[in-house]
């Protein structure tokens, strides 16, 4: 069995039960016992109460009986604030949010909370048949050579996303040049060629702009498209940062990297997650974004913030109650979003899935309100 799918145990079994019980659920697609996630949140409120003033504050104390009820926090409290429900010597893992420009979010993990959430990483891969040890692969990680300082949230996950299948090459894209990160787009192509050569499949995992920009370079180059092995697997996370201006559709892209490395569309997933907030959304096969298991989502109004129902825009919050180590088990996020019902998909996952419809920030000139009501023109 890998490693990342063995038992984990909440910090205090008697005060954490059904937290322990809705994270051993294996399955990553199942909402079917509500009951059981409602006391779970209930649980983690209790807990966060008693050990953060701050969600003290935020919380009535009456227990809640709809995940609507749930009080949440702002994503960008996390960007001002270090707010901790453990003690600092508990803290196992402390990671930065990877954005290029502002105040970065600082997070804080028991290693309960950070192994729980690797397992339901583990789980998602397990589901997709992607934990695989038939033979080695080569990796091509766009994330940050590491170095010993490294504390980015995105370069800790390129590393682990290597446990899943055996490490026959690994290669950064983001070569450490000593004083910093540099994308390399030389060193990349050739990777990408020596991969194809071997035959082996190839995991590509991290930023999607910059793999956008080595295949682009191929093309400029006049280099012929390579055919990768056909069980490669491309897995992105983290946007498109400062990148945006540059951003294409994901249906683009998964042309351009079927056309370019030969990997089939249903093999190039992006995902969604966020270090305030770090339950794991991937792609189905349909290249949607389901909810795990441990986790709901909510859409709110942008004025009222009113919950809203399937199709209509607005805020995405997030709801799980695992993480034990820091006041984050509800989170608003500044992504603007709306939720779709299962059957809305058709892959036969049955929980609901979420389409982003703008990143907080991604403009550099304008503010995210403004971005906002631009996004949100001729939608309502
Ligand atoms: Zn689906």
């Amino acid at each position: 069995m890998n490693q990342h799918l063995g038992p984990v145990t909440v910090p205090d079994s008697a005060r954490l039960g059904a937290v322990q019980q809705l994270c051993d659920i294996a399955d990553p697609y199942d909402h079917s016992d509500e009951a059981l996630f409602i006391e779970a949140m209930n649980e983690s409120n209790r807990w966060h109460a008693e050990r953060s003033p701050f969600f003290a504050s935020l919380w009535d104390g009456r227990p809640i009986d709809n995940v609507v009820e749930q009080p949440y926090v702002h994503a960008n409290f996390f960007k001002m604030h270090e707010v901790l429900s453990i003690p600092r010597a508990d803290v196992a893992v402390h990671a930065t949010s990877s954005g290029t420009t502002g105040q970065k979010s600082q997070m804080f993990w028991d290693s309960w909370t950070h192994q729980a959430g690797q397992r339901m990483v583990a789980r998602i891969y397990d589901h997709y048949g992607w934990i695989d040890a038939r033979e080695p692969v080569h990796y091509l990680l766009y994330t940050n050579q590491p170095t010993p300082s490294v504390k980015l949230g995105s370069s800790m996950t390129g590393q682990f996303m290597t446990d899943f299948a055996p490490v026959q090459s690994v290669h950064y894209g983001l070569a450490h040049t000593g004083t910093g990160h540099e994308f390399d787009a030389f060193g990349c192509i050739r990777a990408l060629q020596e991969f194809a050569d071997s035959g082996l499949p190839v995991r590509i995992f991290g930023f999607p702009a910059f793999l956008s920009f080595t295949l682009d370079r191929m093309r400029a180059m006049g280099l012929p498209p390579l055919k990768l092995n056909e069980r490669s697997l491309v897995l992105f996370g983290g946007g498109w940062k400062s990148n945006a201006d540059k951003q294409i559709s994901k249906t683009e892209m998964r042309d351009k990297i079927t056309d370019m490395l030969g990997i089939p569309d249903g093999r190039v997933r992006d995902g969604y997650g966020s270090v305030e907030h770090s339950i794991p959304y991937l792609e189905c096969a349909h290249h949607n974004l389901h909810v795990p298991t441990w986790s709901r989502a909510l859409v709110r109004d942008v004025k009222t913030l009113d919950v809203l129902g399937f199709g209509e825009p607005g805020y995405l919050q997030f709801v799980s109650p695992y993480i034990t180590s820091a006041p984050a088990q509800s989170v608003l996020m500044g992504d603007l979003a709306a939720l779709h019902a299962p059957d809305e998909c058709g892959c036969g996952a049955k929980t609901p899935w979420f389409e982003i419809l703008g990143r907080a920030g991604v403009s550099r000139n304008k503010s995210c309100a403004i971005a906002a009501a631009e996004l949100l023109k001729g939608k309502s």
